[in-house]
């Protein structure tokens, strides 16, 4: 079977499906690998190094040319017309969004497989892109926010006097928020975090971090795979009254509260920001999935009333080499898993083929199986 990664064609999407240093391990399962000519170039990855890895370069249509397609966004409708029936994709394929290109896909049988959807269970870590590319956000985030802010963030002491080290506030302590107090303690900020799921909070005081809002843990609020669930009017009510002290003495607050497969839960409105200090920094990481500010405006920088919010799109692009290096190696974990001899398994009696499959046999899949005959959302083509 042959790889194909093509160069991503989403304005500004400057990650790509598979690093050079994943080539050998999938040459070594028996499958070969081609790669569009600069697919890697924004990430950082040159022709020449793809081909020393053992990678075909080819200037032609290499999403025709693949057997399994190695993708980080969805394909554009005119990528969509290149596959061949018979490809397997593995994209971020956000079925939310997609629904007609999914038809679209199923239509001309090819089987995809949304990575999104890589099931939250031990064997599935390794293969876990949301995870790897949270870290890449996390990290962002605090470097961001360092950045914009007026201040330091370590504790300095001068022969012009002591510097306070910043106050860190981090709403969302899953993936993301953890790497983000990781990385605001390294910076030197004094770090607090608050969330809503009680497994959090031992996470959170493991990586010397404060918890805040312990009154608002609630084992209600877990969902299946470590998700959260939304929370009722009037607990989100009580989070924003639990919260406030703490906000009102903090300088960034970085918010990566999400629920599972809805949109973010806002967690600071108006009044909340207002209560922050002048030059303070919101940086908003669930800004895609609506934001957990009322003020954050997806993909720009606001100020409002002293205090600047970031609403963060694509971010993971910012550290393109490594979440690109991540997303790599979570693809090429699954294909060791699905192809370990070089054979595609059959994708519908996988766990976690399945449990992705969002187009296969000609039919959209949803859940596990399949949902609808393909076209009937109307994106045959
Ligand atoms: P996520 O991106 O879905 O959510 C981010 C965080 O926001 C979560 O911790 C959630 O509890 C929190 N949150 C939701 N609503 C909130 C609110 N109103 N206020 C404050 N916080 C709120 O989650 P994630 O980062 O992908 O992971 C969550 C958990 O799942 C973590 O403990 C992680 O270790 C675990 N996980 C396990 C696997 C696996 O076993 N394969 C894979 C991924 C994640």
């Amino acid at each position: 079977m042959k790889i194909a990664v093509p160069k991503e064609t989403w304005e500004g999407e400057r990650r790509v499906g598979l690093v050079p240093e994943s080539v050998s391990p999938l040459l070594k399962i028996g499958l070969s690998v081609t790669v569009e000519t600069g697919a890697g170039a924004s990430a950082g990855f040159s022709d020449d190094d793809f081909a020393q890895a053992g990678a075909e370069i080819t200037s032609g249509d290499v999403l025709a040319a693949g057997d399994v397609v190695f993708k980080v966004r969805a394909p554009s409708p005119a990528e969509v017309e290149r596959l061949r029936p018979g490809t397997v994709l593995l994209a971020l394929m956000d079925p939310a969004v997609n629904e007609s290109l999914i038809a679209g896909l199923a239509g001309r049988k090819v089987s995809v497989l949304s990575l999104e959807r890589i099931p939250r269970i031990t064997r599935a870590q390794s293969m876990d892109v949301l995870s790897s590319q949270a870290t890449v956000a996390g990290y962002m985030a605090v470097l961001m926010a360092a950045q914009r802010l007026p201040r330091f963030f370590p504790m300095l002491m001068t022969a012009a006097g002591t510097i306070k080290a910043a106050q860190v506030l981090i709403i969302g302590a899953g993936v993301a928020g953890l790497q983000a107090i990781g990385t605001a303690k390294r910076l030197g900020a004094r770090v607090k975090a608050s969330d809503v799921r009680p497994a959090a909070r031992e996470e959170v005081e493991s990586l010397g971090a404060r918890f805040v809002g312990a009154e608002l843990l609630d084992e209600a609020a877990k969902a299946e795979g470590g998700y959260a669930k939304e929370q009722t009017e009037e607990q989100k009510a009580r989070q924003k009254e639990v919260l406030r002290d703490s906000i009102s003495k903090t300088d960034v607050i970085i918010c990566s509260a999400l629920v599972a497969g809805g949109r973010a839960p806002v967690v600071l409105d108006a009044p909340s920001v207002e209560v922050m200090k002048q030059g303070s920094v919101i940086i908003d990481l669930a800004a895609e999935q609506g934001g957990n500010c009322a003020l954050t405006q997806p993909g720009q920088e606001v100020i409002h009333q002293g205090v600047t919010i970031c609403g963060l799109l694509n971010v993971t692009s910012m550290k393109a080499a490594d979440a690109s290096r991540m997303f790599s190696r979570n693809l090429t974990n699954l294909m060791k898993h699905l192809a370990p001899k070089g054979e595609m398994a059959n994708l519908a009696e996988d766990e976690i083929a399945r449990a992705c499959l969002v187009a296969h046999d000609g039919q959209v899949w949803s859940g596990g199986s399949p949902a609808t005959e393909a076209g009937a959302a109307g994106g045959k083509s």
